[in-house]
């Protein structure tokens, strides 16, 4: 009988993730190579928890998918990592789309400047990277908060945007592990002298 393989450990993927970004730095990759790197060892993390865990049933209920974009109204705190690679994934755009969502980014921007958290998701800030279907025209490089939004019911998000006060039935283990990973990054960024500052995504683009 093959054994099973062991469960990997949640408290395990911010060293994983930092050490894989760290790794990038000093070779002199650069920051948008150090997300990439966080991100790709938080998949790969999430790979090995969904073998060993048995999620399979929580994850058929998870009802998030293209075009639904409830969770695209909240502040996204991001590493100057992620805000490196967001903005390459921005420049990259074809025209007229670049100018377009650079416009809205400046909007939204102006509008989000002096909001807290709460008050941003009280003034239904939609971000500036989602398009006119509601889809992420950056999803390949959506920052790591990004990654572990989900939701097993997207009436409750849909409500809760609109003003209702719900507790969002989300899959914990997935929020824990690009939560994590996200903090691996933000140390390996911070001890190769790129600051410690997570910021808003919607004003620092
Ligand atoms: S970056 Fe993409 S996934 Fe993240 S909030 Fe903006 S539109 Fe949504």
């Amino acid at each position: 009988m093959t054994a099973q393989p062991a469960a990997p450990r949640y408290s395990d993927i911010q060293a994983e993730a930092r050490a894989a970004a760290k790794a990038v730095l000093e070779r002199g990759e650069g920051l948008t190579a150090a997300a990439h790197a966080a991100i790709a060892t938080a998949d790969s993390f999430w790979t090995r928890v969904v073998a060993t865990v048995g999620l399979d049933q929580q994850i058929a209920a998870i009802q998030c998918g293209a075009g639904c974009f409830h969770c695209c109204h909240q502040m996204v705190g991001v590493t100057a990592a992620e805000l490196e690679l967001v903005r390459a994934a921005v420049a990259a755009l074809p025209e007229p789309l670049r100018g377009q969502t650079r416009a809205r980014i400046k909007k939204v921007a102006a509008r989000g400047k002096k909001l807290d958290q709460a008050g941003w998701w009280r003034a239904k800030l939609r971000c500036a990277l989602l398009d006119d279907q509601g889809r992420c025209l950056v999803h390949e490089a959506r920052p790591l908060p990004c990654r572990a939004m989900n939701s097993s019911n997207a009436e409750t998000c849909r409500r809760s945007l609109a003003g209702e006060s719900l507790q969002i039935p989300v899959l914990a283990a997935q929020h824990k592990v690009w939560g994590s990973a996200q903090l691996g990054l933000a140390q390996a960024v911070a001890e190769a002298g790129h600051g410690s500052k997570i910021v808003n995504l919607g004003t620092a683009l």
